[in-house]
């Protein structure tokens, strides 16, 4: 079935400056600009937009009226879809790793606004969580309704189409690119980057959200599992595991709010600025070369990140490493 995009967001997103944020990474003041696809779409915006514009197509082409997907409990893509489930009038179902916390924070709180159900379930693991996602749309299926399960993170070889587009979008704006640095969480994004653009710009910073990075973004390229050596994909800036704080990620998240006045978060964009600064320090990235950060949002996680929240309460000092 072809399937067209539906329209949750206004393209293009701007292409900002970010002097001082250059050269406090080493790189000359033009060498840097953000991308901000963090602006745009409903529910608060971000990268999982432009994949939505493709799983809600699918799911409204094949007559669904429910959508239901995964995530973390501060998932910023199961909050994305209840945003468009809400604009599209489909009911959409979360289900999402863990328990219930007591007080819900962040991601959870726009889920609750925007009308969402969520279901807890509980310590699993990838396969388990996605079992429990095909029980509940077998649930929602039972009772008459007509469920779409939308896969972790959004990312199919159909939705990665939505990156392949911004990729399109950037190299127009940007003619010079050399390097776009991307979070990597589920891979959909940095796979539709690689297939506008080529593996040789994009620098992809695995957030530690699926155990192999490599066969994520490979399997949604060409749906082999086999890793493709030409990926550039950065392993270290997990840290102690994905919903954890790491130090180069919070740093990077001050140096961009305190010279830029530009919000990251520790979860995705925080590591994929600490990530471009990996590079520029090993001499991967050189100034001169013309480097892009895509923001991909995520801003309600950093209200949800119980640790950041906690550091900037002590008085937001860095993370006492030195950069
Ligand atoms: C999901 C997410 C990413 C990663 O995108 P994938 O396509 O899943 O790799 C990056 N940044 C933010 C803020 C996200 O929510």
């Amino acid at each position: 079935m072809a399937v067209t995009p539906l329209h949750l967001g206004s393209w293009r997103t701007p292409v900002e400056p970010a002097p001082r944020l250059a050269t406090a990474l080493g790189l000359a003041p033009d060498d840097l600009l953000v991308k901000r696809d963090d602006l745009v779409g409903p529910g608060g915006g971000g990268n999982k937009v432009r994949k939505l514009e493709w799983t809600c197509a699918e799911a409204v082409a094949a007559g669904s009226d429910t959508l239901v997907t995964t995530g973390a409990a501060q998932s910023n893509h199961a909050r994305l879809t209840a945003a468009a489930g809400a604009r599209l009038g489909l009911r959409v179902v979360l289900v999402l790793a863990g328990d219930a916390p007591r007080g819900p924070r962040g991601n959870l709180l726009l889920d609750a606004l925007l009308g969402a159900e969520v279901v807890w379930a509980g310590a699993v693991d990838a396969d388990g969580l996605q079992a429990a996602a095909e029980r509940v749309a077998g649930e929602v299926a039972a009772d008459g309704a007509r469920p779409h399960v939308v896969p972790f993170g959004g990312s199919t070889t159909l939705s990665v189409q939505g990156y392949a587009a911004a990729g399109r979008e950037l190299a127009e704006q940007v003619p010079d690119l050399r390097h776009v640095a991307v979070a990597l969480g589920s891979g959909g994004t940095m796979a539709g980057l690689v297939q506008a653009l080529g593996a040789e710009r994009v620098l992809g910073v695995h957030c530690g959200a699926v155990p192999d990075a490599h066969v994520a973004v490979a399997h949604l390229l060409d749906g082999s599992a086999g890793p493709d050596p030409a990926l550039r994909i950065r392993t270290d800036q997990v840290g102690a595991a994905y919903d954890r704080l790491a130090a180069p990620a919070w740093d990077a998240v001050l140096l961009a709010a305190r010279t830029t006045g530009l919000v990251l978060e520790p979860t995705y964009t925080g590591r994929a600025l600490a990530g471009l600064a990996a590079a520029v320090r090993e001499g991967e990235v050189v100034p001169g070369e013309r480097c892009v950060l895509l923001h991909t949002g995520g801003l309600p996680g950093l209200f949800g990140h119980a640790e950041a929240v906690a550091r900037l309460e002590e008085g937001a000092g860095g993370s006492g490493q030195e950069p």
